[in-house]
């Protein structure tokens, strides 16, 4: 627990900030470097959007293969909004994986604040 109102308040400005910080990948002015090297670039975009009860076993097989999934995954963190796969990942699967991260962070503000205390 963070006893200091201050330091809290810090922290949770900083988390805040940490998670509005999303790029967006319809905007060419915040596209990011790897992204030239995107494999579903290449490919018909339809395949990393499946119509609902359709498969995403293409596109998840094409990720696995992609140069630039590492990057890609750590961008799709971010990314709980956009519809259509990403690193491999459907818009829940990266949901969830948001809210276990999102959670991690809080677990390691408390023991931050444990530390401070
Ligand atoms: S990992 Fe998949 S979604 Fe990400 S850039 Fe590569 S092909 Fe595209």
């Amino acid at each position: 627990m963070i006893r200091d109102p201050k330091r809290r308040a810090d922290l949770e400005r900083e988390l805040e900030r940490e998670l509005s910080a999303e790029p967006t990948v319809h905007n060419p002015a915040n596209a990011e470097p790897w992204m030239d090297q995107a494999l579903c670039a290449q490919v018909d975009p339809e395949i990393f959007f499946p119509e609902q009860g359709n498969s995403a076993a293409t596109a998840r097989k094409i990720c696995l293969v992609c140069p630039v999934l590492a990057a890609c995954d750590e961008f799709a963190e971010r990314q709980t909004d956009l519809y259509g796969m990403l690193a491999g990942k459907t818009a829940l699967e990266r949901r969830k994986a948001h809210r276990k991260s999102r959670l991690s962070r809080a677990g390691e503000l408390e023991i931050l604040g444990d530390l401070s205390a």
